[in-house]
């Protein structure tokens, strides 16, 4: 299919691009691996000045970059404004802190001094998903490029446009170039890529086969690689929770970005004693939300990404409605144009149903119906996935207790789950391994080199 820019709101095609040529591909690599040959040598400050002004570029232009991803991806466009944001965000605080965390580590062995000292390994290799086209970029580039790598990024085939424009505001922020690099590349590329000697370490946000695939790649290669895959995050209501407040994050961290968020809250699983009037109150929220226009900011529903994600999520919805699910909101396609998905509610999504164990990525609620606690979290963990959670009580102390049983890479209790910069997120299981962002965001594609000395 190669690059294709696609308002998902209207269908038009807003512009094609060309995949680079082998030899243009090698004349990049190049070209990057000689950046880091004296990027590397560059003091944390003065890296820093060049990472501030990415953000400070992302900061003014938030309105201008924003439009491009409504266009390209039908986020709406105040959630885009909001990821422009938090992606200049990201950036200022690794040109912050990225000294703090990298500095050396003081060692005490039975004999003599030692010291860590963390140094950047090279070229590292970014492949990224759609769904949040700045954020994730942000989320490779203010760590690794802070660390003294450089960094080449091949981004989705949807979001040509916006990958483009990340690129350019390095260029913009004085950035030597080889810094970051975009490549439109095809699969084959991309292995071609991971092969090469020059490139050291490989970071995917993205979905399972994709991860198994790269990470399969990068394995082979023995590289470093840090997997960010998919999730089915389960979102826990106990029977002494706050059902306004509980309702109001469910929308949310079902809805947010269409729903097509990796640690989106994706099963619903609420105790007896409020589950009739939580899925009432559920549904009808979901219910009111009106299809319209993503660059309209009175609109609260807008298009999936793709015509093609759109196909995918309605034939989930059959098959799981084949093994005996029932819909109790949506489930169908919106008669308008564009590719629009009704926001959905399955019940009875018993095992055995492909769905029990499938992500939904997209506004697909799937809702569980548990006697107590303990049958809340052994539901929550009869999943491939292990990316994020959350649980909603009044007792706080209850709510650390289940977070700590739900195994996943991150709890949130009375909150969806959600990302910050200066916290370390990522999952287990097949929800892949490593961590973006905080501190170990920063520690993954460097050298933690021992030094000793007696
Ligand atoms: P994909 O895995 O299809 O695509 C992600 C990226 O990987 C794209 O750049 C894609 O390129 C590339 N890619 C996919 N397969 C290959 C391959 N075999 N060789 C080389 N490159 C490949 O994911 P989706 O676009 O479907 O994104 C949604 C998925 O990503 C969901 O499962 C979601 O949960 C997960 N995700 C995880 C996040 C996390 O932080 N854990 C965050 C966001 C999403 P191309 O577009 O050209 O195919």
């Amino acid at each position: 299919m190669g690059y294709q820019s696609v308002n998902p709101f209207d269908g038009k095609l807003l512009q094609t691009f060309v995949e680079l040529s082998d030899a243009q591909l090698e004349a990049k690599i190049a070209t990057a691996t000689a950046c880091f040959e004296s990027w590397k040598h560059k003091s944390y400050a003065e890296r820093a000045v060049i990472v501030n002004k990415a953000a400070a570029i992302m900061h003014d232009r938030a309105d201008e970059l924003a439009h491009i991803m409504t266009l390209e991806m039908g986020k709406r466009i105040n959630e885009a404004r909001g990821e422009v944001e938090f992606s200049s965000n990201i950036l200022a605080y690794y040109a912050k802190n990225a000294a703090k965390f990298l500095a050396p580590e003081e060692l005490h062995p039975v004999i003599g001094d030692a010291h860590m000292e963390s140094t950047p390994i090279g070229v590292i290799f970014g492949v990224e998903p759609w769904n949040f086209p700045y954020y994730q970029l942000a989320r490779v580039a203010g760590p690794h490029l802070m660390a003294g790598n450089v960094l080449m990024v091949k981004h989705a085939g949807c979001v040509p446009q916006c990958a483009i424009a990340f690129e350019k505001i390095w260029i913009e922020a004085g950035g030597p170039v080889g810094l970051y690099t975009n490549l439109l590349i095809t699969h084959e590329q991309t292995e071609t890529v991971i092969d090469d000697p020059r490139i050291k370490g490989v970071a995917l946000t993205g979905s399972v086969a994709a991860g198994r695939s790269i990470a399969a790649r990068a394995g082979q290669n023995l590289k470093p690689s840090s997997m960010e895959l998919g999730g089915s995050d389960a979102f826990i209501v106990l029977d002494d929770a706050d059902l306004d407040h509980t309702v109001k994050w469910a929308v949310w961290g079902r809805m947010y970005n269409g729903g097509q968020t990796c640690c989106a809250a994706k099963r619903f699983i609420v105790v007896e004693a409020l589950a009739d009037k939580f899925l009432e109150r559920f549904k009808a929220a979901l219910g009111a939300l009106k299809a319209g226009d993503p660059l309209d900011e009175a609109t609260t529903l807008g298009p999936l990404s793709t015509e093609a994600a759109l196909v995918q999520l309605l034939e989930q919805v059959k098959v799981a409605v084949a093994h005996g699910a029932k819909v109790v909101l949506g489930g169908k396609r919106i008669d308008r144009p564009g590719s629009f998905m009704q926001p959905t509610i399955l019940t009875d999504v018993k095992p055995g149903n492909p769905a029990f164990r499938d992500e939904f990525f997209g506004p697909v609620a799937m809702f569980f119906r548990v006697k107590n606690e303990d049958e809340a979290i052994a539901l929550a963990n009869d999943s491939d996935f292990g990316l994020g959670g959350s649980v909603f009580t009044k007792d706080i102390a209850r709510g650390k207790r289940v977070a700590s049983r739900v195994e996943t890479g991150m709890m949130f209790i009375n909150n969806i789950s959600w990302s910050d910069a200066e916290l370390p997120f990522g999952g287990i299981k097949d929800s892949g391994y490593g961590r973006e962002l905080g501190d170990m965001g920063i520690q993954e594609f460097v050298n933690k080199k021992l030094v000793r000395y007696a």
